[in-house]
């Protein structure tokens, strides 16, 4: 039985990856934090079927026992802070965790497990304000805030590991992906949340910023199936993971306020504490190698993801009442 270690399971992300291993039979241990308040929403379901861990990416020793103890085949790491803007409220912890981590992490594998297989979870945030449109796997990197520049470190570490090592080791270089299971911080959810919740009377309002800011953006257990698909590869390689489409902020609300029978300009207010500066970004993803090599191509279209992010919303706010 193929045995899985994924860090972050608590997240949008580990979560629906834990769903897809457990269907597959693979046989779950989840890394949970032990530093910080954890919310185990997201894997309630599925929770007496998975060994929960907890540790810090700051605990080597912590790490190389919890490899030694469960000799993972596949290690997902999906720990990580995942709010950009937020990370200039936390350079040092993000590079900690985000970047440290993955080092310690790395050299665990390599005293400890060699021939495990290793994800690490990196991000469209490394092509900060790109030199070329689309993004692919040789578009330069030129990350802007702690987080990317931390992720960015974890990348090339894993690339060097690989060569240096021969560890299986493979980055996903994923753009925004978005479910209802998506912190509340990010713009989508934080739309079809505050349009459900004006639905229902709860709310009047919702402030946003930049409604012109476009995104690529997909649904998160589709990105869970690509994680997978390059975990099983005979050679190890990199991906850019994506949709190839961009949709504007606006967009996003004229959808989800529509599906909710209403009109997004009777409610949106355009608030100037929300607007970022550097905003003149075009992130757009060429997933073409995914498509080549693992067969891989998103399944769900923006207007389904929208519909279902605004009708798992407000199904959780009416049944919350
Ligand atoms: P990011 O790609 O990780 O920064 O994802 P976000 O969901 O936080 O932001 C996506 C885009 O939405 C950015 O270009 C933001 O400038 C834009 N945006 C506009 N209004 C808001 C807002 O109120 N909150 C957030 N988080 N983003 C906003």
């Amino acid at each position: 039985m193929v045995k899985a270690l994924i860090l972050g399971i608590n997240g949008q992300d580990g979560s629906y990856l834990g769903e897809l291993l457990l269907e597959r039979g693979v046989e779950v241990v989840g890394w949970i934090p032990s530093s910080i308040p954890v919310n185990l929403e997201n894997i309630q379901h599925i929770i007496k079927r998975i060994q929960l861990v907890e540790g810090s990416l700051s605990d080597q020793e912590a790490i190389n026992a919890c490899i030694e103890e469960h000799r993972p085949d596949e290690i997902y790491n999906l720990a990580s802070p995942s709010s950009p803007a937020a990370s200039w409220d936390s350079t040092v912890e993000v590079g900690d965790i985000a970047g440290l981590g993955v080092a310690r992490l790395l050299e665990a594998i390599r005293v400890v497990h060699p021939a495990a297989h290793y994800y690490q979870a990196s991000s469209s945030e490394l092509f900060g304000n790109p030199v070329d449109v689309p993004q692919n796997e040789t578009t330069p990197f030129q990350p802007r805030n702690p987080y990317g520049i931390a992720k960015l470190y974890a990348h090339w570490l894993t690339v060097r590991y690989r060569q240096e090592y021969g560890l299986y080791g493979v980055s996903g270089i994923l753009f925004n992906h978005e479910s209802p299971r998506r912190g509340l911080q990010f713009v989508t959810r934080k739309i079809t949340h505050t349009a459900a919740k004006i639905k229902l009377g709860l709310e009047s309002e919702l402030h946003l910023g930049n409604l012109d800011a476009r995104r690529d953006w997909g649904f998160a257990r589709d990105y869970t199936e690509a994680m997978w698909l390059m975990m099983q590869q005979e050679a190890a390689g990199d991906f850019v993971i994506g949709t190839a489409e961009t949709h504007s902020v606006r967009e996003f609300c004229e959808l989800a306020f529509g599906f909710l029978d209403l009109d997004y300009r009777d409610y949106v207010v355009q608030d100037p504490q929300f607007y970022r500066p550097l905003e003149k970004r075009q992130l757009i993803a060429d997933y073409s190698k995914a498509s080549k090599k693992l067969g891989w191509h998103p399944k769900m279209k923006f207007e389904e993801l929208v519909k279902l992010m605004v009708d798992a919303d407000l199904d959780t706010l009416q049944s919350n009442r």
